[in-house]
């Protein structure tokens, strides 16, 4: 058995391989560029290799450097994870050539699957059925459109080097066919350097189902069953699960047998993956299911295939590559209940899923039901510079229905806060009838569309919770000056004293008006300021929320949204000037800070200054006021939007509440 890895990746599947590793007692090396220095994979690992800046293209994409690191560091071996340089046959191959042993097949088997048209043709030759189309050398346009009008509008073109989703056109019809084909082939010389296209027939609503496969050094082939990734946004999957959801058996065997003769055809070592694709507009049959392509590596999803299978794919990946045989036979392998993957990504919901970057300030992932793979813990950060996801949720039941309510469950409990996360969206989409019939195509999200958005706000009972909290932990100062309008002098603006209590609070931007409706609350509103804020917090916390105090106010977390809501703190400069919040005008680098904590500052004082777009930007002072949150660093990259400082008028007749501010963390 290998003796010790390097491991050529970041993130939950750089975690997750080291986890296996450490259990076959293999001694882990882990490489990390500049934003990873304090990664988890990086603490993690037994010792981990700096391998340069920030941007992968200088780092985790330099083979030269990973191998050095893998010299320097004494690993035997080098697992590339997926993404970065996991398909990369030239990278396999100076692996190899530098006497150490790579975990993946052979280069030549990579480069074999790696143009989509010569793997298609490879596959044809070996008896795999392929997507009806052109895949020829022939690439003149009038050719090509000949060939699309035989094989049927609409058509897709594709590029044969492309992937992730890019490079690829639907075409409707006949008179869209030129410009198409014109974009297409633009795109894929500027993206992949290499404009040869191939024409398919486009199948409306398919599904992607796919098969796993393992083989290993002695000629020994096995599949482990199908994923079905059909819930895709963008080309891009979201959930993930195993077995395909309607896969008859004798259906399973023949696609399953279709999967082994593929790997087989490239003499197949190690994980892989056979990607197809199914017109399941009369359910699944295996005559309109078609080979697209293989992925010559670990999948993302692999875990779901781990859930129903009993396997550790890691395990048998770095046992192959150590020589040994497969694990279990095609016989000792049997599919047990229902696994369902979620990926956790860090992107907002309200901005048409745009990556979220930043602090993870808040971080609760779900603890006591399912696996969470995760590359990412409390106060550690979402880079810009890499893959959004936070982690993956996994969770395997007897049936469909339970792993789904299961992964219902486990998004509901995530937490995140100030990066938001699909997390609101996932608990949608699982609770959603048409994903639980298991009628899923590769539309369904855009079909969906704004029903499987989250809550934008906190619901009403959350509200009253807050709203009762900040009277509790506001209240004695309030009660201490007898007029009601003093109050608002406060920031927290209470317009009676008397039932109903009426309150202000911060919501983003805005002030949110609340009414403390409940008998109970409003009662309490002023007597209750006596109590201990401990036992009030566990008692009106509404059921399926959880309500953590975080800088001036509170985060209220329900069904996998977080947000954030404070007293509303008005005062005569403050009104009108905003919250006195200062957010990121644009992505870039903060190369100035010019205020402190705590430091007072006049109207137009310079703050903070960004560079963006090779321009400086200086963000200055609306009012006069405290600095009462500093939220970045000089060098640090930010996101539009994210908050840089909050600014807060007379501060100092709040000295409870930049007390609390300091204890944000808590
Ligand atoms: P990539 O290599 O970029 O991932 P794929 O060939 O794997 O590209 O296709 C990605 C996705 O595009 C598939 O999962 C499917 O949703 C869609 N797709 C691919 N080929 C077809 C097709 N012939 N008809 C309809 N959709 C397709």
């Amino acid at each position: 058995m290998i003796q010790s890895l390097l491991i050529a990746n970041r993130g939950e599947i750089a975690c997750r391989i080291i986890r296996t590793a450490r259990k076959l007692g293999i001694r882990t090396v882990g490489v990390y560029s500049e934003a990873d220095a304090g990664a988890m994979h990086v603490r993690m690992a037994d010792t981990a290799v700096h391998i340069g800046p920030s941007a992968p293209g200088e780092s985790y994409l330099v083979g030269a450097k990973i191998i050095a690191a893998a010299q320097a560091s004494g690993a035997e071996a080098i697992h590339p994870g997926y993404g970065f340089l996991s398909e990369n046959a030239a990278f396999a191959q100076s692996v190899i050539d530098a006497g150490l042993i790579w975990v993946g097949p052979c280069p030549a088997s990579i480069t074999a699957m790696g143009l989509k048209d010569a793997a298609k043709a490879l596959m044809a030759a070996a008896g795999v059925p392929v997507t009806p189309g052109y895949m020829g050398e022939n690439q003149e346009p009038g050719f090509l459109e000949a060939q699309a009008a035989q094989i049927g509008y609409p058509v897709l073109i594709k590029a044969v080097a492309g992937g992730g989703g890019k490079g690829m056109r639907l075409v409707e019809q006949p008179g869209d066919f030129v410009e198409s084909l014109a974009s297409c082939q633009r795109e894929a010389s500027k993206s992949f350097g290499n404009s040869h296209v191939l024409i398919e027939k486009y199948i409306t609503a398919p599904r992607h189902i796919e098969v796993q496969v393992f083989g290993d050094s002695h000629g020994n082939i096995v599949h482990l069953f199908e994923r079905d990734c059909s819930l895709q946004r963008r080309h891009q999957k979201v959930i993930e699960e195993a077995p395909a959801p309607g896969m008859d058996e004798a259906t399973r065997a023949k696609l399953c047998a279709a999967a082994v003769r593929a790997a087989r055809a490239v003499d197949y070592v190690g994980a892989g993956t056979i990607e197809f694709i199914a017109d399941a507009s009369e359910g699944l049959r295996a005559d309109r299911i078609w080979f697209m392509e293989m992925n010559t590596r670990l999948q993302v999803e692999h875990p779901v295939t781990e859930a129903i299978t009993g396997t550790d794919l890691v395990e048998w990946q770095l046992r192959v590559a150590s020589g040994e045989a497969l694990p279990l036979t095609q016989d000792q392998l049997a599919i047990s209940g229902h696994a369902i993957e979620a990926r956790l990504y860090a992107e907002d919901p309200a901005r048409g899923m745009l990556p979220s970057t930043g602090p993870l300030t808040h971080l609760r992932l779900p603890g006591g039901i399912g696996r969470v793979d995760s590359g990412v813990a409390e106060g550690d950060q979402v880079s810009p510079f890499y893959d959004p996801m936070v982690a993956k949720l996994i969770h395997h039941a007897p049936t469909r229905a339970e792993a789904i309510a299961g992964l219902g469950q486990m998004a509901a409990q995530t937490e995140c806060w100030p990066v938001k996360t699909n997390a609101g969206f996932l608990v949608c989409a699982l609770a959603d009838a048409d994903f639980a019939s298991g009628v899923i195509d590769t539309g369904l999200i855009a079909r969906k569309g704004d029903a499987w958005l989250p809550a934008a706000a906190p619901s009403d009972a959350a509200l009253q919770a807050v709203a009762y909290l900040a009277l509790q932990k506001f209240g004695p100062q309030i009660g201490t000056n007898s007029l009601p309008g003093a109050w608002s002098q406060h920031g927290l603006r209470l317009n009676q004293a008397a039932s109903p209590v009426r309150l202000r609070l911060a919501f983003g931007e805005a002030p949110l008006e609340v009414e403390l409706t409940t008998a109970a609350a409003a009662d309490a509103s002023i007597a209750a300021c006596d109590t201990s804020i401990a036992a009030c917090d566990t008692s009106i916390v509404p059921c399926g929320s959880s309500i953590v105090p975080c800088g001036n106010g509170w985060l209220v977390s329900e069904a996998g949204q977080t947000h954030h809501l404070a007293p509303w703190r008005a005062s005569a400069t403050h009104e009108g000037a905003g919250s006195g919040a200062i957010h990121a005008p644009m992505p870039g680098l903060v190369i100035a800070v010019s205020v402190a904590m705590g430091d007072h500052v006049t109207k137009g004082q310079k703050l903070v200054t960004l560079e963006a777009m090779k321009m400086e930007q200086a963000l200055i002072a609306a009012f006069d006021g405290v600095v009462a949150e500093l939220a970045v660093s000089v060098g640090q990259q930010v996101e539009a939007d994210s908050l840089l400082v909050r600014i807060e008028a007379h501060a100092e007749l709040l000295p409870h509440v930049a007390t609390n501010g300091t204890s944000a963390s808590t």
